[in-house]
């Protein structure tokens, strides 16, 4: 396992390192490098119109690969970085390409990992990188899930298990700001700090992907997936789990062992929905280990970061 310096000189070299942030584990490759980042979405079989985020050390290294940075995106970072919202901004024609899936703009993060920060700083370079999983599965919230991914074919650096859980808030601001995907931070914040309205992007249903992922990135509707079928009710009382099988497995705020679930994951209580997303995506691949032939997974409270745990778990039941 290497340490920062190491994980720093394999990057700069054009290597791919795993490495922590506060969302989840990122595969990184020196974001100038188009080779480094070609072999990034070799190694997770990623589309090549999928764009990475570029992550950044200090907010002022944000002109490294954006063109502009406009007043309320800077509202948006002194508010929320270093932290899990990403800022979608107009590009510089430095950055490969490859790492926005030729657009003209650039998402870009300062992660507040203290790992992931040392990292980049001792990198000299921004570090493009999509979560540490193969396309379409579950992103990893520790070193472990990422050695089940990947083995030995890339380095992790250890840090622990994530404390935010889900994915970054991806904000644009190249015009009226607009959420491309929600995550860590909660959309009423956004609000909050912008003093007004914002619009979500809404995933498209249905229609060809290759299609739906070149007009809005990212928010292909099937993402996040286990390999076990994954039910999504409002409620489960009252609900019988021999009708989906002989082992179901049951993912709920509050929930209790017994009542004829093969597997049980408590997400917490309602009042706690950032501790319920932290733990999501472990107790999504613990059910998914379980030999289950369904999982039932219960809507969470639409507030807060419980929107971005329900968009997760929608899209996890296409
Ligand atoms: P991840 O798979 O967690 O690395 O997240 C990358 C996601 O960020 C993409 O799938 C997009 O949804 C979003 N993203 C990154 N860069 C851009 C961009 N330039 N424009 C729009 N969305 C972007
Ligand atoms: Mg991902």
């Amino acid at each position: 396992m290497p340490g920062v310096a190491e994980a720093a000189a394999q990057l700069r070299a054009g290597g791919v390192v795993a490495f922590p942030t506060e969302t989840v584990y990122g595969l990184g490759a020196d974001a100038f490098n188009e080779r480094a980042v070609a072999r990034v979405f070799e190694l997770k079989g990623r589309p090549r119109f999928d764009p990475l985020i570029v992550h950044v050390a200090e907010t002022a290294d944000v002109e490294t690969v954006a063109s502009a940075f406009p007043a309320e995106a800077r509202r948006l970072a002194e508010a929320f970085w270093p932290g899990p919202l990403t800022l979608v901004l107009p590009k510089r024609e430095a950055v490969p390409d490859l790492v926005t899936a030729g657009l003209g703009t650039v998402g870009v993060r300062r992660p507040g990992h203290e790992t992931a920060q040392a990292l980049i700083a001792a990198a000299q370079t921004p570090i493009a990188a999509p979560s540490a999983n193969r396309f379409g599965r579950i992103s990893p919230t520790t070193a472990q899930h990422v050695r089940a991914e990947f083995g030995d074919a890339v380095g992790v650096l250890d840090g622990g298990p994530c404390a935010t859980g889900v994915e970054s808030t991806v904000v644009s601001l190249t015009g009226e700001p607009v959420v491309l995907r929600l995550g860590g931070v909660a959309v009423e914040a956004i609000e909050a700090v912008l003093g007004r309205a914002v619009a979500v992007a809404r995933p498209k249903q249905g229609g060809d992907e290759a299609e739906e992922g070149r007009a809005s990135p990212g928010m292909l509707e099937r993402h996040y997936a286990p390999g076990t079928r994954l039910v999504m009710v409002e409620d489960a009382a009252g609900l019988d789990p021999a009708g989906l099988g002989a082992r179901v497995g049951l993912l709920a705020l509050d929930a209790e062992p017994g009542g004829g679930w093969a597997a049980v994951e408590d997400l917490g209580g309602a009042d706690d929905l950032a501790g319920a997303a932290a733990r999501l995506f472990a107790a999504m691949r613990r059910l998914d280990e379980a030999g289950l032939d369904a999982i039932v997974a219960v809507r969470v409270p639409d507030r807060g970061l419980g929107r971005a745990i329900n968009d997760r778990l929608r899209r996890a039941s296409l």
